[in-house]
């Protein structure tokens, strides 16, 4: 027995058998035990507003460009081999032109570096800054993988809050509370998952010189750039670059809603050559030359993807997106034990407030979440999982009727719940 033990801890199994390297809590894995929890009973279908993928819904199908692209890249045989590990320059000077459009300076192909989709661009921005002692500053409520990426490279990272009643802005007094000297960088997600926020150029500027003050880096998420649908236009961090050096992580698949094509790009937004001087361009070398790739055949297609998707598809997406937002933010409002402090802007998530207090037997937002898959089949992330408890992140990128459905379903369900003498 002990002897037993003692093999499972040095795989990294305590005896209960849980794995210590990786962390308990992801977006998938409560997510799938949300699936696993409806009733196979219910013969309606079941209803996902817990992730960001709605690329299986026909509204939501990528251009027909960005499709053919791919299939002409493949056929052509030249594109079977391996790529070199920062990605074919072809793709590289595409990103580079494609990011220059909304930047007061221009991007060179050397500034972009390819990666597995924006996830593997986050890794890699993890890897690069782990170092003992070292510490990285994110947002709460935010996107888990970042803290699942530090702590396993034992990075430790700091939460610092984002403020619902003022759209999510970062706090900025907060961020200057947990920083100290050891802080290399910050990541802000905007537009924002998991609230829908997206960041004035005024407040962005105020994060670019707090980031300054504190002598780190940015590390700017814009895996949503461009889908925004209020009156905030898409900001990208790469504008104050010259104030503070940003890494700037993207990739193909919100936009072109393709995420299955594993295609992002982490880039060196930083037209003084910071980074290049401080050698984190060799750090992200390095990581790259011993991390996996993008599949090269998908790497060939970028120029075409980028250059030909034309703004019907772009506008197309958009409004819809518009649309369901709408739908949800006003059916929202019914609902006594839901609150929205902010109207989603941007991405396709919103958080709001669960109330507990009104529920005649539920306790929190895991609860919530696990009693609704199993009586309604209607999928929805608990905050807890993005650093909020008590609160739910809902995404709207569905179907318009099934969005519809879905808040049939969690009307029901709040109602059928709700204590009796506050109902009304
Ligand atoms: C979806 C998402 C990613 C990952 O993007 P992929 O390109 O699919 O890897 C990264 N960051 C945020 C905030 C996301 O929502």
């Amino acid at each position: 027995m002990e002897n037993g033990n003692g093999v499972h801890k040095k795989w990294g199994f305590s005896a209960n058998n849980e794995i210590e390297s990786v962390p308990g809590i992801t977006i998938r894995g409560i997510l799938n035990n949300l699936m696993n929890s409806r009733n196979p009973e219910d013969e309606r279908p079941i209803i996902p507003l817990g992730h960001g993928d709605p690329s299986a819904f026909p509204c939501f199908r990528t251009t027909r460009i960005a499709e053919d692209a791919i299939v002409d890249s493949l056929r052509s045989a030249k594109f079977n081999g391996y790529s070199p590990s920062i990605g074919i320059l072809p793709a590289r000077r595409s990103i580079a032109d494609y990011l220059s459009r909304d930047i007061p300076y221009k991007l060179s192909p050397e500034d972009v570096f390819l990666t597995a989709g924006c996830t593997h661009a986050i890794e890699i921005a993890m890897m690069v800054f782990a170092r003992p002692g070292a510490n990285i500053l994110l947002p709460r409520p935010g996107f888990p993988y970042y803290e699942a990426c530090a702590s396993f490279r034992k990075l430790e990272y700091r939460h610092f809050d984002l403020l619902p009643e003022k759209g999510w802005e970062v706090d900025l007094e907060s961020v200057e509370a947990v920083a100290d000297e050891n802080t290399v960088g910050i990541v802000i997600i905007n537009p924002g998952n998991p609230c829908g926020s997206v960041y004035t150029y005024e407040h962005l500027k105020k994060v670019a010189a707090t980031a300054k003050k504190l002598g780190i880096l940015v590390i700017a998420d814009e895996v949503y750039g461009h889908l925004t649908f209020a009156s905030n236009p898409f900001v990208p961090m790469g504008v104050f670059g010259s104030i503070v050096p940003v890494l700037t992580l993207g990739s193909i698949s919100k936009r072109w809603i393709v995420p299955g094509w594993r295609l992002g790009w982490l880039v060196t937004s930083d037209p003084n050559g910071v980074l290049k001087e401080t050698k984190v361009v060799d750090s992200i070398i390095r990581c790259l030359n011993i991390s996996g790739d993008p599949a090269t055949f998908i790497q060939a297609a970028i120029p075409r993807i980028i250059e030909k998707t034309t703004d019907g598809f772009f506008s197309k997406v958009i409004t819809i997106l518009r649309k369901s937002a709408e739908i949800m933010y006003d059916q929202i409002k019914d609902i006594d034990c839901i609150i929205c402090p902010h109207k989603p802007e941007g991405s396709m998530f919103v958080m709001v407030k669960f109330n507990s207090t009104l529920m005649e037997d539920i306790d929190d937002d895991m609860e919530f979440c696990f009693k609704l898959a199993k009586e309604e089949s209607l999928i929805i992330l608990p905050g807890t999982v993005v650093g909020m408890k008590n609160w739910l992140r809902i995404t709207f990128a569905i179907e318009p009727t099934l969005l519809q459905d879905g808040v049939l379903r969690l009307k029901a369900f709040c109602h059928r719940h709700a204590k009796k003498y506050v109902r009304h």
